[in-house]
């Protein structure tokens, strides 16, 4: 069930049975030469979307724009600072609460926000705790390719050049949505340097077309949709198990 194509009876009447709603959230970032600025919020939204189909569980909207500092030294990133992002997560957070969602999950797709997220839920979790709020809030943060058993079928299907930004698991999944916007790109080197960073100028000069360690031209649609379905079917697994 979709937040956005329901009318508020019908969320009304969701309420009367299920406290649990979840809530995508992306980036808008480069995710090198072949990878699309969309990547991360497109695939928080469809892996979102799956699991709500399964699970019967209210999806709202994804938040397409997250914390991607580090990538502004490439045109087309979007940028919120942690700070506004936190206030963003909180505001969400406490617009569903007030209608009674007491279990609240964000299902993340860019690395970059665990942090923010994480600082933006010690944040309501002490506002509440200084005014003894009742009843009590569960949120839960679910990064896709953290859920159960994905790491491990990440690492059977890429053995070598998966990395961790641009990598070709998340590319795959973005052609298997978006068939018509499937981009090439002669990468060099085949398989980008790995390490860390700092600022978004020191990500440029350490990794000049965006990638870190990932060898994107590995990405397949059909590979795509069966991360899809896997992550999906975790997630399900998690939102109705926990
Ligand atoms: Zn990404």
């Amino acid at each position: 069930m979709l937040l956005a194509e329901s009318t508020w009876p019908e969320v009304e009447a969701y309420l009367a049975s299920s406290r649990t709603v979840v809530i995508p959230v992306g980036s808008t970032e480069q995710h090198g030469p072949m990878g699309l600025i969309g990547t991360d919020a497109m695939c928080a939204d469809a892996i979102a979307r799956r699991a709500g189909e399964l699970g019967g569980f209210l999806v709202g909207p994804v938040l397409p724009v997250g914390m991607a500092q580090s990538h502004l030294g490439f045109p087309g990133t979007l940028s919120l600072a942690p700070t506004t992002l936190i206030a963003v997560i909180r505001d969400v957070v406490s617009s569903l609460y007030r209608h009674g969602f007491t279990d609240i999950w964000f299902v993340n797709g860019h690395g970059g926000n665990i942090a923010t997220i994480q600082a933006a839920f010690a944040e309501i979790h002490a506002a509440r705790s200084s005014r003894q709020e009742e009843p009590a809030l569960q949120l839960t943060l679910a990064s896709w390719f953290d859920l159960p058993g994905i790491r491990a079928l990440l690492r059977e299907m890429y053995p070598a050049g998966h990395g961790s930004h641009a990598t070709p698991s998340e590319v795959a999944i973005t052609q298997f949505l978006y068939p018509h916007a499937v981009k090439s790109a002669t990468l060099e080197p085949r398989i980008a340097p790995a390490g860390g960073f700092s600022d978004a100028a020191d990500f440029r000069r350490r990794y000049p077309d965006g990638r870190i360690g990932a060898d994107s031209s590995l990405a397949r649609p059909e590979d795509g949709e069966r991360l899809l379905e896997a992550a999906a079917a975790a997630l399900c697994n998690i939102v109705k198990c926990k």
